[in-house]
């Protein structure tokens, strides 16, 4: 279990049926494992004080978003279905973002982008993070290759103390390494994997600018 302060927000993102039960349209191998994992971090969050936020996949009917329409997925966390919904075994102990509702491509917990033309949209969730004064992230859900990764990155980039739970992701790997190439990606970004230092020019970096 990671250890919480007030100061901090654990993020789950997109611990949905669509995701996490066999039975949904973009199943995550180990998505239900993600899901049980994730509880037990939201109670340890919950307890200390730290802010537990949520974000969900929620997706019009139609959007450029999915094959069908143009786009690659196929069509999943559509607004307000069973696979929208959070898994069963989730505890949800803070408010959801929700994103894509307009169509958007909806990756990161913080930004959506306009399929069409391209515009990045800020969600909430910066929003309800500085409110509060929080200044470190703790990221775990799905998945590990798209919208952890890219919730990530967006924390890292937007000046948040990153951290993600290696044991409380799932990878896609649409292609094979993908979910590697991922962690790599966040790890070069500044984002720590409990305090595994794989990157030690990163780290030095980090050190100088300190
Ligand atoms: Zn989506």
């Amino acid at each position: 279990m990671h250890h919480y302060e007030p100061r901090m927000a654990l993020l789950v993102v997109d611990v949905q049926n669509d995701f996490a039960d066999p039975k949904g349209s973009l199943f995550v191998k180990g998505g239900a494992a993600v899901a049980r994992r994730a509880s037990e971090e939201a109670r340890a969050a919950a307890a200390a004080g730290a802010l537990v936020v949520y974000t969900q996949d929620w997706h019009p009917a139609s959007t450029p978003h999915f094959a069908k329409d143009g786009g690659i997925w196929p069509v999943h966390c559509v607004a307000g279905t069973w696979g929208a919904d959070f898994h069963p075994d989730l505890e949800v102990l803070g408010p959801a973002v929700r994103k894509g509702s307009n169509g958007e491509d909806g990756y990161s917990g913080f930004t959506m982008r306009d399929p069409v033309s391209g515009e990045t949209i800020a969600t909430e969730l910066e929003g309800l993070l500085r409110e509060r004064g929080i200044t470190k992230v703790v990221v775990c859900g799905l998945a590990t290759d798209y919208c952890v990764n890219a919730t990530a990155l967006d924390a890292r980039r937007l000046g948040f103390e990153t951290e993600v739970l290696e044991d409380a992701i799932a990878a896609v790997d649409l292609q094979a390494g993908d979910g590697a190439r991922a962690i790599e990606a966040m790890e070069d970004a500044g984002c720590d994997f409990g305090g595994r230092i794989r990157r030690a020019g990163q780290r030095s970096d980090e050190a100088s600018r300190a």
